[in-house]
């Protein structure tokens, strides 16, 4: 941790969090995009992560969901914690791409979760939810047999409106935006940079150099390494 990005925390008053796989995967949660994460067959993730896969094959969807997404055992580490930390301060906002709910087992507070949760999972009938580890056992609701799902954002669906717009009122009142585990180049989420203050510092922590056409300081390390060392 270099001092002046310490001071760079310490000094923030309002921190941003953009987060994505890179912070899971120290969890055991493998990143489904990567090259090392999850591809299965001839199609890949994008498609069984689809609308028309849920609505047209839900048996397939069910299966991929439930035995490639779901990690129940998967902790949160300590680039959740820290984070989690400078939330409850009342200091930071995250934004996460991830579905994996451990933002919420680390009591993040401030906490958006830009794709959904697959912790949270509803009856596409009759709306109610419906605990995951029942979901787990069965992908049908069984008071009327109606299809369970996941409340993510699937490839073809548009994302939750009130999310997108707490989204951007964190970044245009953040200080100290931080991008970390994650390279950016899935949007909308990308594009909440542009709705960053003009005054607001950039910083990306990643393992591989990311190209964001923007000025931002770049840390190329493990973000376990960083926010081990990063006192909150
Ligand atoms: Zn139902």
């Amino acid at each position: 941790m270099a001092a002046t990005l310490q001071q760079a925390f310490d000094a923030a008053k309002h921190i941003v969090f953009l987060t994505g796989a890179g912070v899971s995967t120290p969890s055991g949660i493998p990143d489904y995009r990567s090259k090392n994460g999850l591809y299965t067959g001839h199609r890949n993730a994008e498609y069984y992560l689809s609308h028309t896969c849920l609505a047209q094959e839900p048996e397939t969807f069910y299966d991929y969901v439930k035995q490639n997404l779901y990690y129940p055992q998967a902790q949160p580490n300590v680039i959740h914690t820290k984070q989690a930390a400078l939330t409850q301060q009342g200091r930071a906002t995250v934004i996460t791409q991830n579905i994996d709910n451990l933002y919420r087992l680390a009591k993040t507070q401030h906490l958006i979760e830009f794709h959904g949760n697959l912790y949270r999972v509803y009856c596409q009938i009759c709306g109610q939810e419906v605990a995951w580890q029942d979901y787990l056992q069965s992908p049908y609701h069984e008071s009327d047999g109606g299809w369970l799902r996941p409340d993510v954002v699937l490839y073809e669906e548009g994302l939750n409106q009130v999310n997108v717009q707490r989204a951007v009122a964190a970044m245009q009142t953040a200080d100290l935006v931080v991008i970390v585990g994650t390279s950016m180049r899935v949007y909308p989420f990308a594009g909440l940079l542009d709705y960053r203050a003009p005054q607001a510092q950039v910083v990306a922590i990643n393992q591989e150099s990311l190209n964001l056409g923007i000025d931002y300081q770049m840390i190329q390390t493990d973000a376990t390494s960083f926010f081990e060392t990063l006192i909150v």
